[in-house]
């Protein structure tokens, strides 16, 4: 049964846990291109990230296809998410402790913080990514969503 590779695209597929804690589904380019891989990297800062923050995380954006890239507001052109070796992710309670946590495990890398801006956006937003330098952003119009 492991050796069973479910066809691409399919439901099972988008089942598949890729991570502790992590569906494809949840990953998956929003336009239903298919494009659902996150780097070895990610799959590691992810549990890393989940682990230290001990809650649910919900992924508001993973990979995207240079189409849907091109399409999303505010997104870089160079966005790491075209190559799944980024996150946009929120949580329901503790938004301090998420962020406390990536800050430590993207320590070398990249960690954007987008305040909630009602009425559109509900919740306070990190972007994640394993760009090899360290940046840190809090301004809601730098790009790089
Ligand atoms: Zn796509
Ligand atoms: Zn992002």
């Amino acid at each position: 049964m492991e050796n069973e590779q479910p066809v691409h695209g399919s439901h099972e597929w988008l089942q598949q846990e890729i991570a502790p804690h992590l569906k494809r589904y949840e990953i998956a380019c929003q336009c239903g291109c298919g494009f659902a891989e996150l780097t070895p990297t990610m799959l590691e800062k992810w549990y890393q990230l989940r682990t230290g923050y001990g809650s649910p995380i919900h992924i508001s954006s993973g990979c995207r296809c240079k189409a849907r890239n091109d399409a999303t507001p505010g997104a870089s052109a160079t966005s790491l998410h075209v190559l799944g070796d980024a996150l946009d992710v929120w949580v329901d309670i503790h938004f301090e402790r998420l962020y406390a946590v990536a800050l430590e495990v993207f320590a070398d890398s990249a960690v954007g913080f987008y305040p909630a801006h009602p009425p559109e956006r509900l919740h306070n937003r990190l972007h994640v990514d394993n760009r090899p330098r360290y940046v840190r952003w809090t301004n809601y119009w730098n790009g790089n969503t």
